[in-house]
Formats: C-alpha cells, sequence, structure tokens
C-alpha cells in the first residue's frame, strides 16, 4: 500500500519553496512537484532588484536556485513532474502525476502560480526580453528616459503606465477600446498626467505586430479607426492580465471567475476544500510579487502544519 504522505506541496516558485522550507523545519517531510517550469515565473528574468537582502541584482535563475538548494538541504523531496488530475475532497487526498503515479496526502499546499497573458504576436515573441516585457516593476529601469507603449486597459495596464511614467521620457498607453476596466482612481491619475504630455492614450487600438531591428524594439503597429500606425518605442509592457494555472482544480475548490482560488474560509491561505491550502500568484489578485508569494508560501505551510496537528 502506497504511503500517505503529511503534505504535498505543488509548484516550485517562490511560494512552494518556501512553503517547502517551513514545513521541513516543522518536521512534515515535505514532498516537491515541481512543474514543468522548474523556480517559477521569476527564472525568466534577468535581474531581481527587490528581493530583500538581494541588492547584487541575481538573476531569476540563480536566485530560485538557492531556494531551491535551501529546500533540498532541510530535506524536502522533489518529484520533476507536474500534477494532471487533483482529487481533493474527503482526508485523504489524491493527485495524479504526469509520469502516471498516484500520490496521496492529508494536505495539500497548491503554489502553481500565473502565467502572463500575452497577445500572441510572433513579432511579441521575437522580442521578448528584448524590450518587451510584462513588469514594469522589474524591468522598467532599463527604459529611463526613453519612450515606451504599455498595452491594456485593466488596473494593471494603468498601475504600470503610472509607475514608467516615473522613470521613462514618455509612455503611450494602448488599449482596444476607449473605456477602462481600471479603477476610476488610476484613471484620473494617469488622465492628470497625460496633461503634461508624459503620457499619451492611443485608444480604440489593437497591435499589430512588434517592429525591431533584429535585436531590440523600436516601435509598435496599431490599428486605429484611422488606419494603421507606427509609434516610435523602446519599451512594449503588456498587461493585458495574467492566467492562473488552476485548470487542474476546476470543479474540486472554489475558484474566482478569472480562476484565481478563494482563500480565506478558515485561516488565511486556507481553500474551500479542508486541509488543501493555496499560496502564491495562483490565489492573488492584488500583489503578485516574489515577495509576497514566499510570505504566503510561509503562511501556508504553517496552516497545513497546524490542520495537521488538530487531524493527529
Ligand atoms: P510561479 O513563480 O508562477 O511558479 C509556479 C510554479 O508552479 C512553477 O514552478 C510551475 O512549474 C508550477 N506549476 C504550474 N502548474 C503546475 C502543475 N499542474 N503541477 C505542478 N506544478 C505546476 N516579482 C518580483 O517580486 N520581482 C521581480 O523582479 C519580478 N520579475 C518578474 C519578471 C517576469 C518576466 C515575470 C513574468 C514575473 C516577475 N515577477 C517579479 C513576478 C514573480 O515572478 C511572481 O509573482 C512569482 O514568481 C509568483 O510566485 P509563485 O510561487 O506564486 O508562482
Ligand atoms: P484585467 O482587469 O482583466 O484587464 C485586462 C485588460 O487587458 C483589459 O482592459 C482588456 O481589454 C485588455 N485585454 C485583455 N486581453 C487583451 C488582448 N488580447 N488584446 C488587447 N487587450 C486585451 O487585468 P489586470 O489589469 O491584470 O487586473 C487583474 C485584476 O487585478 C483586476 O481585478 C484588477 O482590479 C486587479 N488589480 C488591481 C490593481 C490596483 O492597484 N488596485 C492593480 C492591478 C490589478 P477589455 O477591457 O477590452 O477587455
Amino acid at each position: 500500500m502506497e504511503k500517505v504522505r503529511k503534505v504535498v506541496i505543488i509548484g516550485s516558485g517562490p511560494a512552494g519553496y518556501t512553503a517547502a522550507i517551513y514545513a521541513c523545519r516543522a518536521g512534515l517531510n515535505p514532498v516537491l512537484v515541481t512543474g514543468n517550469q522548474l523556480g517559477g515565473q521569476l527564472t525568466t528574468t534577468p535581474e531581481i532588484e527587490n528581493w530583500p537582502g538581494r541588492n547584487d541584482n541575481p538573476d531569476g535563475i540563480s536566485l530560485m536556485q538557492s531556494l531551491q538548494k535551501h529546500a533540498t538541504d532541510l530535506g524536502t523531496e522533489f518529484i520533476y513532474e507536474s500534477v494532471e488530475k487533483a482529487k481533493l475532497k474527503g482526508t485523504e487526498k489524491v493527485l495524479t502525476l504526469s509520469g502516471g503515479n498516484e500520490i496521496r496526502a492529508k494536505s495539500i499546499i497548491i503554489c502553481t502560480g500565473a502565467s502572463v497573458r500575452y497577445l500572441g504576436l510572433e513579432s511579441e515573441e521575437q522580442y521578448k526580453g528584448h524590450g518587451v516585457s510584462a513588469c514594469a516593476t522589474c524591468d522598467g529601469f532599463f527604459f529611463r528616459n526613453k519612450d515606451v507603449a504599455v498595452v491594456g486597459g485593466g488596473s494593471a495596464a494603468f498601475v504600470e503606465a503610472l509607475y514608467l511614467a516615473g522613470l521613462c521620457n514618455k509612455v503611450y498607453l494602448i488599449h482596444r477600446r476607449d473605456s477602462f476596466r481600471a479603477e476610476n482612481a488610476l484613471v484620473k491619475r494617469l488622465t492628470e498626467l497625460s496633461k503634461t504630455g508624459k503620457v499619451e492614450f492611443i485608444l480604440n487600438a489593437n497591435v499589430d505586430s512588434i517592429i525591431g531591428d533584429g535585436n531590440k524594439v523600436t516601435g509598435i503597429r496599431v490599428v486605429t479607426t484611422t488606419g494603421l500606425c507606427t509609434v516610435d518605442v523602446e519599451g512594449v509592457f503588456v498587461a493585458i492580465g495574467h492566467n492562473a494555472n488552476t485548470q487542474v482544480f476546476e470543479g474540486q475548490l472554489e475558484l474566482y471567475s478569472d480562476g484565481v482560488i478563494k482563500t480565506g474560509f478558515t485561516t488565511q491561505t486556507s481553500t474551500s476544500v479542508k486541509g488543501v491550502f493555496a499560496a502564491g500568484d495562483c490565489a492573488d489578485r492584488v500583489y503578485k510579487q516574489a515577495i509576497t508569494s514566499a510570505g504566503s508560501g510561509c503562511m501556508a505551510a504553517l496552516d497545513a502544519e497546524h490542520y495537521l496537528q488538530e487531524l493527529s
């Protein structure tokens, strides 16, 4: 009979590794299923400037390797597969892995993160990391005093545009409609800034392609009501939403309409199913930062520890 684990953590981003570190120290002998993206989203960025204590700006891969080493040294067992199916209700949870095996556990910590939604253009793919970004907090610094474009009309796009307006020469906000999903207060602030010429709205505009010289972005081509036009920019920030990686849990857990896992039922990281906890971007609609993910990973491990104590 296959043994029932105390806790299985799903995902190897900052939330998953931090949950593993705390679970090890609580004596829970955690198993961590890494998923396809070992180290999570941060591994796609060349420089991290806001991880506390690391003002040497580590690259995402080495930072995440150090988190993995920490979790490994404390005794985490790793499974380099993905969870393809989950049966979460009841006291014994069953996960089916991509290799076909099943793993059973008394508690589960879901840290499956989110995937940035991109426009899906070939040219966008070509210039990712060479002028196309989805994170102004992370990459805005590289475009100081330059002209950039932000694509999107939600709060994230407005927050990105406001942040970039403090760094860049000019920010174009490109949106496919002429009304916004973004909070009023954000729209007001950016509209005020547009009066200074620092920000310009290009509305009813669909992105046709990103233009570049083969190495880096030089502009963005948009289709507007008056035809095709090119805007000269060196950076393009895509802010058209994120997709939480939670498809596997549909029908098992209460999710918001955008797929984000609902938490806060009993403890902060508890989900709608007892013994199942969620941390990081998969359960976050606001902050979506590495450090907040790590922080909630810690909370989820502590919540799982208390749950297991109550079970026994
Ligand atoms: P993620 O990092 O998204 O990791 C999710 C993990 O879950 C992955 O390991 C994946 O393989 C795994 N997974 C998914 N589905 C399954 C499954 N079915 N089975 C098993 N495993 C699964 N934040 C900052 O604070 N500073 C920055 O400088 C910064 N730069 C960024 C740059 C870029 C380009 C991007 C995209 C994001 C950046 N962020 C930054 C945001 C930060 O990366 C995220 O907030 C953070 O990584 C979220 O951590 P997480 O652990 O919740 O999930
Ligand atoms: P969002 O609210 O879903 O907005 C996404 C925007 O991108 C929309 O304007 C949408 O256009 C546009 N869009 C989507 N797909 C597109 C495509 N293929 N091509 C062009 N444009 C596309 O996402 P978000 O801005 O990331 O916000 C997510 C959640 O976090 C929201 O609940 C938001 O309130 C919250 N948030 C809050 C703050 C804050 O400071 N309060 C900051 C960031 C995020 P349409 O409008 O035409 O659909």
